[in-house]
């Protein structure tokens, strides 16, 4: 093709191709009618494990597609159970170097979820489920009421007990008795006299409102008193139930906490074992407000887990069941028919793991997750991805594989939300210890009855549950390896900077919601790429003499 420039000289157009070139303009028509096939592979030819082997997060990339919306608009709400959906996909691990009361809470508020671990006394685990369940609330339905004859010294004892300071008192002392004032932190600051009764202290002029009111009224009513409580009464004023102002703060900074609802709780998450004791366990848990239960063994497929997720569907018909861990169809199938409200996948792809060393039993992450998700998906059961999560693109990875949620150990451990404290590495980095919850420290805690992160802790006693079927045995084979993991901050900016992250490469794959991405792998309208050995070197930083690897601003 010839080219005139100004002075009318020709110039020659590169010859890019021996064939015609084509006019630009068909460019979107050409493609259409002469490549029925989208570029790159569909998931089915990307796992095809006689081709390609078990597949990690590590072997493959997924392929960009089409921006046409901001990465903020990016729907990430996704279930996590049959009938629960959350509005960010991450869950922290059900480990003693990971998820207590505050991580709990914590992943809670940020759209997540926290699974608080077993590795303690069942009265233990109760008391930090019921820290989850109060943390945050609507109407208070049992608030912690006094009685007129309460000390000024018995409400401060009260406050330090439960962390919070706001009383009523009614003339029982009970709830549904009638209301004869409010005592709150600051009547109680600077009150002399400990041992006047709280009657001489607290504040009688109040702003109530009446019951059958709307939690939004109720919520205006507040606002505008100015007061920190709002005391919900009967006809007769008698008191029926409490509204605290700083829930509505809590609602405002936190929009998107995984909340029940009705009740505007927090949902709380916890883990147990398979044994008879674990029975007993739930009890006490359920009784403490409990609405999601999973099952924690590392080879979900036995007789003692099924027989768990019968009794715990038959029993608590309320509580939603994870049973796991499963890598194959044929164990997610037995605990599917089971009952099982969701599943949770990995076996030996955890960071502190050397399952697949030792019992050379366990699969390849990638492998595992999209076997058994999309095997789920059949009888709408969501599927957690969980371990050998290191990055926002090992997430993304997971979910566009099948998976529902993933869950993180290592990667939250060094949060400040997670048990335990910071302490300075023999190379003088800060860091926190983060062990596996079958490698021989956690075991012989549990064997030695001390269980939990927090050994001092006089609640904490012998577990009486086992996740590796090695911990009832007299020699401890161990699964896990026990270590450190570098500070990484709040889980307040962390869990966001993942949630952008994931935003960003849903964007860049041109999906604008988790379900999209979902339908489009099934569909086989997104689409991946194999990843060699030197791909992935190139695709981490190379050539460089040093550098800094600051992840998020
Ligand atoms: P206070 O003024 O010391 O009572 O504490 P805050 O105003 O900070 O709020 C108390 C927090 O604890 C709120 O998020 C409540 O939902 C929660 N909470 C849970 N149960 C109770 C309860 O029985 N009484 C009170 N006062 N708060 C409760
Ligand atoms: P939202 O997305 O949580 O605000 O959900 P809704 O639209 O169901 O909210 C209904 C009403 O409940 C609104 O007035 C909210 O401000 C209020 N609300 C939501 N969460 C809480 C909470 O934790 N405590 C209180 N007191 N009110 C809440
Ligand atoms: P991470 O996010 O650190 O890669 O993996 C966390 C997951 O590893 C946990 O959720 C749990 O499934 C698994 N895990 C925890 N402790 C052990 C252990 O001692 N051995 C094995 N095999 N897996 C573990």
């Amino acid at each position: 093709m010839a080219i005139m420039n100004g002075d009318s000289t020709e110039i020659q157009a590169p010859v890019l191709h021996k064939e015609k070139v084509l006019d630009h303009k068909n460019a979107l028509e050409v493609l259409k009618n002469e490549y029925p096939d989208r570029d790159g592979i569909d998931v089915k030819t990307l796992l095809d494990s006689k081709n390609n082997g078990g597949l990690t997060y590590n072997d493959f990339l997924v392929l960009p597609g089409y921006i046409g919306f901001p990465a903020s608009a990016v729907n990430l709400d996704t279930p996590v159970t049959k009938r629960i959906t959350l509005k960010t996909p991450f869950l922290s691990s059900p480990m003693d170097t990971v998820t207590e009361h505050n991580m709990a809470i914590h992943m809670a508020l940020l759209g997540g979820l926290g699974v608080i671990h077993h590795n303690c006394s069942a009265d233990y685990q109760a008391e930090m489920v019921r820290k989850v369940k109060r943390y945050e609330n609507g109407f208070i339905l049992d608030p912690v009421v006094i009685s007129p004859t309460t000390t000024v010294a018995e409400a401060r004892a009260l406050k330090e007990k439960w962390g919070f300071g706001g009383f009523p008192v009614t003339e029982n002392g009970t709830l549904r008795s009638k209301l004869v004032g409010i005592i709150t932190p600051r009547d109680l600051q600077f009150h002399d006299d400990a041992s006047d009764p709280v009657t001489k202290a607290m504040s009688t002029d109040l702003v109530t409102a009446k019951t059958g009111i709307t939690l939004s009224e109720a919520n205006a009513i507040l606002s505008q008193s100015k007061k920190g409580k709002l005391p919900i009464v009967d006809e007769n004023y008698n008191l029926i139930s409490l509204l605290s102002r700083s829930d509505l703060m809590k609602n405002v900074n936190y929009p998107l906490a995984s909340k029940l609802p009705q009740s505007k709780q927090l949902i709380a998450a916890a883990a147990i074992g398979t044994r008879p004791d674990d029975r007993k366990r739930l009890a006490k848990l359920v009784e403490a407000g409990l609405d999601i239960v999973i099952l924690d063994s590392s080879q979900g497929n036995s007789v003692f887990q099924l027989d768990m997720v019968r009794y715990v569907k038959a029993t608590y018909p309320g509580l939603d069941v994870i049973g796991g861990n499963v890598v194959t169809r044929e164990q997610a199938a037995a605990l599917i028919e089971a009952g099982v409200d969701g599943l949770r996948i990995g076996m030996g792809s955890g960071s502190a793991c050397i399952t697949q060393e030792v019992m050379a039993v366990g699969r390849p992450q990638a492998a595992s997750v999209h076997s058994v998700s999309t095997f789920a998906a059949r009888f709408g059961v969501p599927c957690i991805a969980d371990g050998g999560v290191q990055n926002v693109g090992h997430i993304v990875k997971g979910l566009a594989l099948g998976a529902s949620t993933v869950m993180m150990g290592g990667l939250l451990a060094g949060t400040t939300e997670s048990p335990g404290e910071y302490f300075v590495s023999r190379e003088g980095q800060l860091v926190k210890a983060y062990r596996g919850m079958g490698s021989i420290d956690a075991m012989e805690d549990k064997k030695a009855g001390v269980g939990s992160a927090n050994p001092n802790d006089p609640k904490a006693s012998n577990a009486g549950t086992a996740r590796y079927f090695s911990e009832g045995d007299k020699l401890l084979v161990a699964q896990g390896v026990s270590g450190s993991v570098l500070d990484r901050g709040s889980v307040t900016k962390f869990v966001p900077y993942l949630m952008a992250g994931v935003q960003h490469s849903l964007q860049d794959i041109g999906v604008q919601s988790l379900t999209e991405l979902r339908q489009g792998v099934v569909d086989g309208f997104v689409r991946f790429e194999l990843r060699t050995v030197s791909a992935q070197a190139e695709g981490n930083v190379h050539g460089l003499h040093s550098f800094d690897k600051k992840l998020y601003a």
